[in-house]
């Protein structure tokens, strides 16, 4: 391949050596092809779970609001547990807790609400993919999407963000959101709704270029699909996706204000005049 170069290999790599500078050229009249294959691959059924819960209004119940988690995690490796109690049972528990919370109030929302807990979200998000590809409700009708994902940890360095990103002192109280830049109608009601809970909540991940946080949870093939879709998230913290998440670090106190968060939020978008919009033109009408 480097026959062109005028060199060997060894020369270039001499040269790279004794200057610790990259050696690149062209090479001229030069076409390479490469071809990957997995290793290993296996096939296996995967499964999202649903609940629907009906809205009152004659003409909004045909519209709805999904409340989202993933409740897979890493399974077992090399004999170690990893239990996942962050990633992702805290965000499962807490779709479960707000379906309760919807179905014994006695007042019902007017759209109706999807809750959905996704399979293989550690698998690059197969089971929203799967969800936006074949979805159990108009994706024209979907208002907004409110994901839990990690929320009852709090916020701290992780190699990979140690000088990407800053992180406050205090994180006992922060909640990131990532994916409400795509929607400031969706920001104003989380903010709103945040007034009565007090949660600190954070930008730092909304738009990072080290971490690409935006592109690694279950709100974003909605994104995709232009539906207003927010990602509440406590952060990277040590021990993410190691055997140490386990359910002793859990700040409950925080998790239960981002479920009651999460409640009013879906609550005020189900119940509103109109949903929230989406994209630029709804950031110009700000
Ligand atoms: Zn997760």
């Amino acid at each position: 391949m480097l026959s062109t170069s005028g060199h060997t290999p060894s020369e270039l790599q001499q040269s790279i050596d004794a200057k610790l500078q990259p050696r690149s050229q062209a090479l001229p009249d030069t076409v390479v092809e490469m071809r990957s294959a997995n290793e290993e691959q296996h096939r296996a059924v995967s499964l999202n779970a649903v609940g629907l819960l009906e809205g009152s209004d004659p003409v909004l119940k045909s519209e709805t609001v999904l409340l989202t988690a993933h409740y897979d995690h890493l399974g077992v490796q090399n004999g170690r547990v990893y239990r996942g109690a962050n990633d992702n049972a805290s965000g499962t528990v807490a779709v479960m807790e707000l379906a309760r919370m919807f179905a014994q109030s006695p007042a019902r929302p007017k759209r109706s609400l999807l809750f959905v807990v996704f399979g293989s979200e550690e698998e690059i998000m197969l089971g929203s993919f799967y969800y936006t590809a074949h979805p159990l409700r108009p994706l024209a009708g979907t208002r907004a999407v409110v994901n839990l994902d990690m929320i009852a940890r709090d916020e701290a360095h992780i190699p990979q963000s140690e000088g990407a990103i800053e992180i406050p002192a205090d994180t006992s109280n922060l909640i990131e959101l990532v994916g409400t830049y795509y929607s400031p109608d969706l920001l104003a009601v989380i903010e709103r709704e945040d007034r009565a809970i007090g949660l600190r909540l954070d930008h730092i991940l909304e738009r990072d270029h080290i971490l690409n946080t935006l592109f690694r949870c279950d709100h974003l093939p909605f994104l995709e699909a232009g539906i207003p879709a927010m990602w509440l998230f406590g952060g990277f913290h040590p021990g993410y996706h190691e055997p140490s998440d386990t359910v002793e670090s859990l700040n409950f106190p925080k998790m239960e204000k981002v479920i009651k968060l999460a409640y009013g939020t879906a609550l005020a978008i189900a119940n509103a005049p109109a949903g929230p919009r989406f994209g630029p033109a709804a950031r110009a009408a700000r």
